[in-house]
Order: C-alpha cells, then structure tokens, then sequence
C-alpha cells in the first residue's frame, strides 16, 4: 500500500490499526509545529482549501456518476466552534478519503524533498512563516499548529465505501479504524491549544474566512453550540464577475487562496471574450516562482472550468510552455462537460483560447515594460528563463518576444538591463552590427581582452550570462536590420576603416615562431585589430565554439573536447615588440618559447578553460626567477 509501517495487523471492524510516519515526515511535522509559528491561522484557509477541493470533486464526479454516495446532497462547509470544550469542527460533503487516501496522501508528505527544503530555508536564516505552509504541499498539517490531537472522519463518495477514522497526534503516528458513517465527506475535529483559544471565537473565524476564503465557491456555514449555522462567505466565482466590480485586493486573495502563494502577484488580466471561442478568465503573474522543491514550475498552470465546475487542475494545454508561469482560472462553456482529458487537449477550442490568453499576456508584459520598468524587471527577474525561450518555440509572437527580452550591457549599470531597442537607439552611426559576448559573471567579462576595443570606442555590448542566452540569441540573427554577432568571432569586423595592413618581416618572423611553437592547440595565429592593452587573446575561428558554448558542452560531457580557437596577438604591445626583439637576438632561445606558451595559456586561464594551472604557475615562477636574476 504505501512504506508506512503498518504496526498491527489489519483487522475488520473495531480496534485501530496503527501506523508510523516516516522519518522524514516526523521531522516535517516538529519543523511545522515549532518554526512554523508565525500567522497560526492559516490552518482555516488550509482546512477550508481542503474541503474546497473536495467539494470540487464531488461535483464534477457527481455530474457523470449517478451511483455516487449521496449524489444530490447540498456541497457546503459547516464549521462549528464550542468555546466550553474548545472544540473545533470542519465538516464537508465532498469526496471523502478511502483508507489508501488516509495513508497515502494524508500521512505522507508528497514531495520528497520538502523536508531538505525546508531544513535548507531554515539553515539559510530565512525566515519560514506559517503562511507558506500550503506551499509545501502540507497543507493540512498546519492544523498541528493550534491543536495536540486531530480527528479525521470520513466517507468517500464510492457507492461501496465504509466509514473511517484517523486520528494523531502529529508526532510518532496515527490510527484508523472503522466506524459507523452514513454520509459523504469529511469531518474534521480537534480541540484548541490554549494558545490558540482565539479560534474558537466566532468574529475571529469569520474575518479569517473573510480575509482568505471569501470566494470559495460553495457555501461555509458557522454554527456555535448548536445556533443555526450562518454563512460566512459571499461566494463569487470571481472570474465571473464584471471587470469592475472586483477589486484588486479581491482579486489577490483569490490568487492567494488558489496558488497558495502568500505574496500578493504581479499583476493579472481578467478576460471575457467572447466570438468564435468563449470563455472567461482571471490569469495571474506572480511575483516569484513558487517555492515548492522537487517540483517543476511546469507542473502548475491554470485551472480549466466549465461554467463555474472544475474540469481539469492545472490544465497544461491552456498555455504554451514559456507562460506557465501564469497561474489562475479558464471557464468556458464551448467544451462538453463530460470530457475526457484527451478530448479537452486535442480540441480547436482549447487552441483558440490558448491563442488568446497567449497574446493578452503578451500585451500585460508588454504594458509593464512600457510603463513600469521596475514591475517588468522583477517579473524578468522570476520568469524570464523560462520566457525567453518562447522565442524558440512561438514562432508567431517572436517579434513580439524578442521586444520583451533584456540585456545587461557595457553600458548599462548593474543590475539594471536593456531592450534591443534601446541598444540600437544608442547605437553609433557608424556601427552596422548588435555585438554581444558570453560568459558567467558580468565582472570577469568586463575584463575580458576581447571587449578592449569595443570599450575604447564606446561601443555598447551585449554581456550574455544566462545560460539559457546562448541558445535563444544565436536564434534571433536580427534585430531592426541589424545582425546579433558573438565578439568572440574571428572576423567580427571591428572597424568601418580598417585598412589590411600587411605585417612586417619582423611580425610574420614572430607569428610564424607562435605558430611553430602552439603547433596543433591552435587553429591559427593572426595579428589582432581588437586588442588595447592586452597582449594576446584567444577568439573564435572556423572550428571552435563560443568560450560560454563550450563550457555548457563540457557540463554535459566530461570529455567534451571543444573545437581550436584562434590566438590574436597585438602587434603593438610592448611586450610583443620586446618578443620581436628577443627573436632578432636569437630566434632560438628556449625562453622566447617559454614565453609564449605562457602567454596563449594565460588566454586560456581568462576563459577558465585552462586545464593545468599547477604547470602555468610552475613556468610562471621559473620565468619570475630568471628575470630576477
Ligand atoms: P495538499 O492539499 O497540498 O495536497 P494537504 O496536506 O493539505 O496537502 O492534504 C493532503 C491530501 O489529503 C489532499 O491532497 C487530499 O487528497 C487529502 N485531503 C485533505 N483534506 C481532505 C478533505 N477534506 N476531503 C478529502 N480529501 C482531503
């Protein structure tokens, strides 16, 4: 069944069967009971999503299955509060629990590294609070926070389903046991920590309820001591609703309650378009990406309903890959209600609203950049990643796309990035080309030799450093008539006027000894037109790859051997003219040899490719002793 431990054998009817939680869950549940203190109150919200969901459930199954449980039963919420004995009590007539559920996924942490994650947080200092828990996929253990033991009965909506009881007390391990229940659904009870007594306090739940269930989309009724229960909630499936009559705090809940993000988000688009597809829809940017491990963002996307009933969680067809980052609701009454997934998934429908919700996104993006740099900038900070890649796989909206992609510069400050179209609007007259470079940190690429002439001239660079740049760049080969090209290159043309000056006797004597002397490392030995102070550098010829390229192939292949490069070496520089001179001396001196190979592998230290720094310092300290003779 699961890797519970079961501790004694199962038996029919009465007495409990016992089983133990894992390690790794005991150790979960002493960090959520003892850390995660902070705003205890959002058990309500998780109990109340719980229920939520459950209901959800049961009305879409209730739809297609008429030998379902109770089909016809009201769906609704009843809390009941009794401030004598302090009891808490959420009751719900969704789907209910089989016993499989009971310990598979109530007893069990669903992801498996929720627990490194949460110890990491913790080591990093970063501050958990109560309001993540939903989060990490625990939601309902957020109920430990306020209470010692809980209680959970249930009945699951299977015509031959029995009733059942867990119970724990969220330490070593829990019971289940048969019991006597003639209803669907879930009833969930505990009594209140002394710390925790607020809760038992009608108006305090009802501004909770307030605060974070007010959409829930079925009706929540409080009860105390046996009053007529009253209902706490205005159920509005928000998407429904005329644009203007939410607010964008309503909204925000929404989000919060949907996403279990406890940040507001972004921004979102609220939709209700109608034509040759209709559909309503409350689509959400969050701030940053949620933070549940072992997860990825893909897993999430928006909810697809049809007329206010959830049909699909998490519907992956409704967006392409490069916005599932937007999360919220779809409702749309063009799809047949008893559909199958694959039926949803292939249909023209569900393409069309893929397509619109596709271009609004666009357009809200596109907004922010526009008029809120900083908004936009913190959404490329979160999302852009995975954004960018859309430009590889949405062919029709690349224009758009490429618009929105950012860049740090040399001339931007730190921190802050570019459009293309700012770059160009800097562009000098003369410049005829959109230059960029690659590497891992914007610091040591603004020490690459590469950059020298580009730097003396003013000419803006791109300064690539997200992995991800060196495949969505390469992609775009222009921008405004303007060609993308890699600095790196060999015959990137530096200058408008470069005349092709034949080198000199001396200079072919000294290039021909560099090339004698790396013999087969290198591609080829030129005179630089790009290198200022630097004395040699090593750039992209007929072979080779981008020096970014080339570290990302040997990530993924250890024996990765990435193409020969080219050695420019600046004719001008002091050093290479004091070369010159030492070959004139005696073109046979083993030092002269010495010399360059230390210059072309301290290229190659630059571009962190070199792969014996012990040999590199060995010749260094033998060439510092003889020139300290
Ligand atoms: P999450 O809701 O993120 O999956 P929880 O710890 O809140 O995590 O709940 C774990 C699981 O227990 C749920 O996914 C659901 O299968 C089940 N569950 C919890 N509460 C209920 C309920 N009221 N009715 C039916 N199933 C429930």
């Amino acid at each position: 069944m699961t890797d519970t431990t079961v501790q004694s054998a199962p038996q029919q009817g009465f007495a409990p069967e016992t089983f133990e939680y894992k390690a790794e869950m005991k150790q979960l549940l002493h960090l959520i009971v003892h850390s995660l203190y902070t705003h205890p109150e959002v058990f309500v919200r998780e109990l109340i999503s719980n229920a939520s969901d459950a209901l959800n459930k049961a009305r879409f199954r209730g739809l297609t299955d008429n030998t379902m449980l109770d089909n016809g039963a009201p769906l609704e919420i009843r809390i009941t509060l009794d401030r004598d004995t302090k009891t808490f009590t959420i009751e719900d007539t969704g789907i209910g629990m089989t016993k499989e559920d009971l310990v598979g996924k109530l007893g069990t942490v669903a992801s498996s590294g929720t627990l490194d994650f949460i110890k990491s947080l913790k080591e990093q200092g970063t501050a958990i609070d109560g309001n993540m828990i939903g989060q990490f996929g625990v939601g309902f253990y957020a109920v430990f926070m306020v209470a010692d033991e809980v209680t959970v009965e249930t009945r699951h909506a299977n015509a031959d389903s029995v009733g059942l009881r867990w119970k724990s007390d969220g330490q070593g391990s829990f019971t289940i046991e048969e019991i006597d229940k003639p209803t669907r659904g879930t009833r969930i009870s505990f009594h209140l920590k002394d710390s925790a007594i607020e809760f038992s306090e009608e108006y305090r739940l009802k501004s909770i309820i307030q605060k974070y269930s007010n959409f829930v989309d079925f009706p929540i009724l409080i009860g105390k001591n046996g009053a007529e229960a009253e209902k706490a909630n205005t159920i509005r499936a928000l998407w429904q609703a005329p644009k203007d009559s939410i607010s964008a705090d309503e909204a925000n809940e929404f989000y919060k309650f949907l996403t279990h993000d406890f940040q507001d988000p972004l921004g979102y688009v609220h939709l209700s378009i109608e034509g040759s597809v209709n559909f309503k829809a409350l689509v959400f940017v969050p701030e940053t990406p949620p933070m549940r491990p072992f997860t990825t963002d893909n897993d999430k996307s928006l909810h697809l309903y049809t007329n206010k009933v959830l049909i699909e969680e998490n519907c992956k067809h409704l967006l392409p890959d490069y916005l599932r980052f937007a999360r919220g609701v779809v409702d749309t009454d063009d799809l047949p209600l008893n559909v199958s997934r694959e039926i949803t998934q292939s249909s023209p429908q569900m393409a069309k609203i893929n397509k619109v919700l596709t271009s609004k996104i666009l357009s809200l993006l596109q907004d922010w950049a526009n008029t809120d740099a900083e908004k936009y900038t913190k959404f490329y900070a979160a999302f852009g990643q995975q954004f960018k890649i859309g430009i590889n796989s949405d062919f029709a909206n690349r224009d758009q796309i490429v618009q929105l992609l950012r860049f740090d510069t040399t001339q931007t400050e730190k921190g802050s990035l570019t459009s293309l179209k700012d770059y160009t609007s800097r562009m000098k007259t003369e410049q005829k080309e959109i230059y960029f470079l690659t590497g891992e940190h914007r610091e040591t690429m603004l020490n690459n030799p590469n950059l020298e002439y580009f730097q003396k001239h003013g000419l803006e660079v791109l300064l690539l450093t997200d992995p991800v740049d060196i495949i969505v760049v390469p992609s775009i080969p222009e921008f405004e008539g303007k060609k993308l090209v890699s600095i790196d290159k060999a015959d990137v043309s530096v200058s408008e006027t470069e005349e092709t000056k034949e080198p000199s006797t001396l200079d072919s004597a000294l290039l021909a000894l560099f090339k004698d002397v790396l013999g087969e490392k290198i591609e080829d030995v030129l005179p630089s037109k790009r290198l200022v102070d630097s004395a040699v550098t090593l750039v992209v010829g007929k072979e080779g790859l981008d020096a970014q390229m080339e570290r990302m192939m040997k990530m993924l292949d250890k024996d990765f051997k990435g193409g020969r490069k080219v050695l420019e070496v600046n004719m001008e520089h002091p050093l290479i003219k004091n070369l010159s001179r030492l070959q004139l001396a005696d073109a046979g001196s083993p030092l002269l040899r010495q010399y360059i190979l230390h210059l072309y592998e301290g290229a190659l230290l630059i571009e962190t490719n070199l792969a014996s720094p012990a040999l590199f310092v060995r010749r260094m300290t033998e060439i510092m002793t003889d020139a300290t003779k």
